[in-house]
C-alpha cells in the first residue's frame, strides 16, 4: 500500500492521509451485501479479460451509490448515465463514500442528518487518520475485490468522481496506479480558491497537506496515466479559476514525462455539475478502444 508507483511523494501522501490497510479485506459480494457498493453488469457472460469497467463516485449526496443511477442531473438521453454505460457493455461499479448511504452512523441517521462526515472526520483526526484516507482505503479494497472477482478488466479501469467523490477519486488514483484513466467532474481546485475561501465539509481536509503541496500536486502523481478534468466556468463550489491554477501543476508533470496529450482540461459553460454527457462521450472513446 500504496499500489504500483512507490515513490517518495506517494509515500508522503499516504502518511498524511493516515492511510491504514483494511483489517479484513472483503470480497465484492461481501461489499455488495454490506450495501457499500452497487454493481451494474451487462447481460451475458463476461468477455475474456473482463468487462471494460467504470467506477463512478457520487458527490456530497444523501443518495450515496444510487446517485449515478437515479439523480436527475446524471441523465443522458432520458436515462441515468450508469445504466446507459451498462447497456453499452461496461461494468459500472458504484461505491458509497464512507459516511454516506449504508456507511452512515445510525445515530446521525436518527438525527435526520444526510451524512456522517463530521462525526467520522473528527474521530479519525484524534488518532492521526483522516476520513479522506479511509475513503482512499475503501477504494483500494474495492479494486482488490474486483481483481479477485475476475470479471473486470482492471487494465483499462476508468474512475470518475463528481465533486467530493472526485476528491476521493483524485487522492485514490494518486496512491493506486491501477486507475488507468481518472476523470474529475467539477472536482479539481486549489486550497486557496476552495478550502480556504469558504466553509467546506471537514471530509476534505488533510492535516499538513499544504506542506506537501496543493491538490494540483496530488493530481500530478497520476502522470503519465490519463487524467481528464471536466469543469464548469461558473462553478461556485470549486471556482473555475482555482481549477485552472491547479491544472498548471498537472500540465507541468505531464510535460516532464513528454505525455501532455494524456492530461486534458475540458472547460464547460455550466456550474458545479456532474456533466454526464461529457462523461458519456469520454467513455464512448474508451469503449471503442476496448473493443478494437
Ligand atoms: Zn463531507
Amino acid at each position: 500500500m500504496p499500489r504500483g508507483a512507490s515513490n517518495e511523494r506517494v509515500e508522503a501522501l499516504v502518511r498524511l492521509l493516515g492511510l491504514e490497510p483494511s483489517e479484513k479485506p472483503r470480497s465484492l459480494s461481501e461489499l455488495v451485501a454490506d450495501r457499500e457498493v452497487h454493481v451494474l453488469l451487462p447481460e451475458g457472460t463476461a468477455p475474456a479479460g473482463g468487462y471494460p469497467t467504470a467506477v463512478l463516485i457520487h458527490g456530497h449526496s444523501p443518495l450515496g451509490y444510487d446517485y449515478f443511477r437515479s439523480a436527475n442531473e446524471v441523465y443522458v438521453k432520458g436515462a441515468p448515465v450508469a445504466e446507459l454505460l451498462r447497456d453499452a457493455g461496461f461494468a459500472v461499479v458504484l461505491p458509497s463514500l464512507r459516511g454516506f448511504g449504508a456507511t452512515m452512523d445510525p445515530v446521525d441517521r436518527a438525527l435526520g442528518l444526510e451524512h456522517s462526515c463530521e462525526r467520522f472526520a473528527r474521530q479519525r483526526l484524534l488518532v492521526g487518520r483522516t476520513l479522506l484516507g479511509d475513503r482512499v482505503r475503501d477504494l483500494m479494497e474495492l479494486l482488490d475485490a474486483m481483481e479477485m472477482d475476475g470479471r473486470f478488466d482492471i487494465e483499462s479501469l476508468v474512475t470518475a468522481g463528481f465533486s467530493g467523490g472526485g476528491t476521493a477519486a483524485l487522492f485514490h488514483a494518486a496512491c493506486d496506479s491501477r486507475v488507468r484513466h481518472l476523470i474529475l467532474l467539477s472536482a479539481l481546485c486549489t486550497a486557496r480558491h476552495s478550502l480556504l475561501a469558504t466553509r467546506h465539509c471537514l471530509c476534505n481536509y488533510v492535516p499538513g497537506l499544504l506542506n506537501f503541496g496543493d491538490w494540483g500536486d496530488v493530481a500530478a502523481l497520476v502522470a503519465p496515466r490519463r487524467l481528464t478534468i471536466v469543469h464548469g466556468e461558473r462553478d461556485g463550489v470549486f471556482p473555475f479559476e482555482g481549477a485552472r491554477a491547479a491544472f498548471a501543476a498537472v500540465e507541468a508533470a505531464y510535460e516532464a514525462v513528454g505525455m501532455t496529450k494524456r492530461a486534458m482540461f475540458l472547460a464547460q459553460p455550466g456550474g458545479h455539475e456532474p456533466y454526464p454527457e461529457v462523461l458519456w462521450q469520454l467513455m464512448g472513446v474508451g469503449l471503442k478502444r476496448a473493443t478494437t
